[in-house]
């Protein structure tokens, strides 16, 4: 794995918000630790937060290929969610199988509260609900049965149609939707870096340091930098869309590229023009259908293209042709607006796997891995995050039990066979959600 599959595009419209980080510190020494944990998003932030608390005296390290959060974490669309459309329900084991889920969710959320409050994290928090939305009223009868699923599992919802969410959202592209009243919406790079700015003085961060590989040596893990050597006890795996790269549950899971863009703010007559809408955000029916947000300061954020990629991050001409894309689906539902609104492009890399479920593991003596969060990490990334540091500390919670009832990711086909059956079920996906893009 190059350096250069790991360095992300200047694009992110999250970040450049953002103050430029300082005081970067990268590896340049050999070193010996208790933990290393490798990836500093969510998931690496949150397991290092968990072993300073349980133990401070142990030395930890946290490394990262690039600036600390800048990954995923930061380019995210901030939806932090309690339910996903995205699973087949249909009989009462899947039912079981939506159960145990949710509540993985529900503690995603609750561990991500629990953090904001703890260290009065500012990410934008609005607890304003999210909509399944679709422009096709066909699809009125999918929503009438996740609605049902919802009500049985006691989660609020309401079926809107066309003039309702016209008031809602200020489009009329939309025909039905199925609104939950759980879910919040947030801004995902002021969530991640606080978390790094909040990391205990105890933990070692070295950034721009990517783990090259790594081998068992004398009862430890030896692992390989550009120039240096860390020597750990323990290692645990956050890097969620690149465990593949580093060999790690390589048939179980793959990266997916997705990308986004940011409006620039709307101006005051703009927004009128639109109804003067409360902050929302529009998860898609179909599953390659566009995710849209507007944001608390009257921007337009859409995600509307997923593929497999190799190198999995988006050159310069790439991006500017998925940017069209994303300007294409923000002028099909405000035909209004003035063209040329968008103000920052970017990819990100997301791991998914063949059906839908996340890793969480002691893959041997001393390695561990947490990852694998099918576009749904911020919460799960950090309660998986917390957990698996208990886990690397040989406690058992019963939360980690929990985890451990959930479906397990399935076993997927070598190369090149997985790509041509990920291209398939992306081309399928793309052409039955082309509407709604
Ligand atoms: C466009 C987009 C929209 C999304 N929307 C949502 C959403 O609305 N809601 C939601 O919950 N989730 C969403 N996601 C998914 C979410 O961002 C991820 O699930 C989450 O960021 C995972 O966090 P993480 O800490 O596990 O991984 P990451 O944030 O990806 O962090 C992994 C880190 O590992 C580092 N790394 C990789 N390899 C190495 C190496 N060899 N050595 C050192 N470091 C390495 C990377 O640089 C990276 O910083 C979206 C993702 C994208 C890209």
């Amino acid at each position: 794995m190059s350096k250069s599959n790991l360095a992300n595009d200047n694009g992110c419209g999250w970040l450049n918000q953002l103050p430029k980080r300082i005081n970067i510190k990268t590896l340049n020494e050999d070193l010996i630790s208790d933990y290393l944990i490798v990836g500093a998003g969510y998931t690496g932030l949150s397991t290092a937060r968990k072993l300073t608390e349980i133990d401070s005296r142990k030395k930890i390290i946290i490394v990262d290929a690039q600036l600390a959060g800048e990954g995923g974490s930061s380019r995210n669309s901030g939806y932090l969610v309690d339910t996903t459309l995205n699973d087949g329900f249909t009989s009462n084991k899947d039912l079981k199988d939506y159960k145990k889920k949710v509540k993985i969710y529900d503690l995603g959320i609750e561990a991500v509260k629990k953090y904001v409050k703890e260290y009065q994290v500012d990410c934008d928090w609005n607890d304003s609900g999210k909509y399944f939305a679709s422009s096709k009223i066909e699809d009125e009868n999918k929503v009438k049965s996740f609605s049902n699923l919802l009500t049985n599992l006691n989660f609020k919802n309401k079926i809107l149609f066309k003039d309702e969410l016209k008031k809602r959202l200020g489009t009329s592209f939309y025909n039905v939707a199925l609104y939950t009243k759980g879910g919040i919406l947030l801004n995902p790079a002021k969530l991640v870096r606080s978390m790094v700015d909040t990391l205990s003085g105890k933990v070692e961060l070295y950034e721009n340091t990517q783990l090259l590989n790594w081998r068992h040596s004398n009862n430890k893990i030896e692992c390989q930098f550009l120039k240096n050597k860390i020597i750990t006890n323990n290692i645990i795996f956050c890097t969620n869309g690149f465990l593949r790269s580093l060999n790690i549950k390589q048939n179980y899971s793959f990266p997916i590229t997705l990308t986004a863009s940011m409006t620039r703010q709307l101006s005051d007559n703009e927004f009128k023009s639109i109804g003067s809408p409360l902050e929302w955000g529009v998860l898609p029916i179909r599953p390659m259908g566009a995710t849209i947000r507007l944001t608390k300061d009257k921007r337009i954020l859409i995600r509307n293209t997923a593929e497999v990629r190799n190198p999995n991050l988006m050159n310069e001409k790439d991006l500017k042709e998925r940017t069209k894309l994303h300007a294409l689906g923000i002028k099909k539902r405000f035909p209004k607006l003035p063209d040329n609104l968008i103000e920052n492009s970017w990819s990100g890399i997301v791991c998914r796997s063949g059906n839908g479920s996340q890793i969480f593991e002691k893959l041997e003596k001393n390695i561990y891995v947490a990852g694998c969060y099918n576009g749904s990490g911020i919460g799960v990334g950090t309660f998986f995050g917390e957990q698996i540091a208990l886990m690397a500390s040989n406690q058992q919670t019963e939360e980690i039990s929990l985890i451990e009832e959930r479906k397990k990711p399935n076993w997927l086909p070598p190369q090149p066979f997985l790509n041509i059956g990920i291209y398939t079920r992306l081309a399928y996906e793309r052409f039955k959600a082309r509407s709604e893009t």
